[in-house]
């Protein structure tokens, strides 16, 4: 069955070459925009994996991680954390809040594809 994976990012641009590069190796893919998008998108696309950035505007990747985790139909979808260099204090608060893991920014296409592949195959 094809592993669908949510990707929010308040930057499009991001999420197009995300996006590009999952769908090309055969995921389904779902874009958000911020948290709250997100959230609403999570309703109808049962992801197995939610890649997440942090900075968004309206609802961001703390607060959406949060709602998730403590969500029982949704805290066992595994998230992916993207982060800013810099930013180890968002690095483990991030963890504390349920992430499997965190990726800092810029990462390669091949890095995404090898995590991604490590946590739903
Ligand atoms: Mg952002």
């Amino acid at each position: 069955m094809t592993k669908k994976i949510l990707v929010v990012d308040d930057s499009e641009v991001l999420r197009r070459i995300t996006s590009f590069n999952l769908k090309k190796v055969g995921y389904e893919i779902c874009e958000a925009v911020d948290g709250l998008d997100a959230l609403e998108k999570l309703k109808e696309f049962r992801a197995d994996l939610i890649l997440l950035d942090i900075m968004m505007p309206r609802m961001d990747g703390f607060t959406f991680l949060k709602t998730v985790k403590s969500d029982t139909n949704l805290s066992d979808i595994p998230v992916i954390v993207l982060t800013a260099k810099g930013g180890e204090n968002d690095e483990l608060e991030a963890k504390r809040l349920g992430a499997l893991m965190v990726l800092t920014k810029p990462f390669s296409p091949k890095q995404l594809l090898d995590i991604v592949k490590q946590v739903i195959g």
